[in-house]
């Protein structure tokens, strides 16, 4: 089953690719939220190289399991301060940054350079995280002070109700965000990475222009 839904989901991502003219890659980031660690391993022989968690804990718990596997981790739900230690230096990327208190948390526990994702509330919604699109740009200049911090791309979640021309005005408006920060010219800040686009939504966003997306109800169904 996972096999199958991973080539379907593979098949709509080269559809989208080819609907926006794009050559570039789009990586898909299984979140294993949902399922057990058996499920997690059956996606990861079926060809999933990367994998996502939203809690410390399951994370911990997948990381541990499948440390014979060779898998690209992420961490794309909000970080508690008190749990950075527990986990930074096992991430490959982290999708949520969303605060300079958490920043400096990262800096002081980091043993190498972490990428990280700043989260953006793209759409304003009030119970979304996130930084503001008008904040962004101070928000990556005040990271000049952490030097282990690596901003590779910025990350949203869309809101759940959003209709398809909705989507496409908020995707591109992080798309838009991510060219002014990568226009900045930061070293500590590349930026050209997209992380957006989930079950529901994800071939607008590699319409839009995503790099990853972050897909589990469809690849687990
Ligand atoms: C759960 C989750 C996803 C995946 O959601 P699906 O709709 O199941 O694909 C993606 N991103 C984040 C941040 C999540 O928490």
């Amino acid at each position: 089953m996972i096999e199958q839904n991973f080539r379907q989901i593979q098949e709509k991502i080269k559809q989208s690719k080819q609907n926006a003219n794009r050559t570039d890659e789009v990586n898909l980031v299984g979140v294993t939220k949902y399922v057990d660690t058996n499920c997690a391993r059956q996606s990861v022989e079926a060809g999933v190289k990367h994998i996502a968690e939203n809690r410390t804990e399951l994370f911990l718990e997948k990381y541990q399991a499948l440390s014979d596997l060779e898998i690209t981790w992420h961490l794309i739900g909000t970080l508690q301060r008190r749990k950075v230690k527990d986990v930074i230096n096992l991430v490959d990327y982290f999708h949520a940054l969303d605060s300079l208190r958490l920043a400096k948390e990262i800096q002081k526990r980091a043993e190498r350079i972490i990428s990280v994702f700043i989260q953006v509330n793209i759409s304003g919604e009030e119970s979304k995280h996130g930084i503001s699109a008008d904040e962004l740009v101070d928000f990556v200049i005040s990271l000049k002070e952490c030097d282990k911090i690596k901003v590779v791309g910025l990350m949203t979640m869309a809101p759940l109700h959003a209709s398809e021309a909705e989507l496409h005005v908020y995707f591109s408006k992080l798309r838009e965000c991510r060219d002014i920060v990568s226009n900045l010219k930061l070293s500590y800040a590349p930026c050209t990475e997209l992380s957006m686009g989930m079950s529901q939504d994800f071939e607008i966003a590699i319409e839009e222009g995503a790099t990853f997306v972050r897909i589990g109800s469809q690849l687990f169904k």
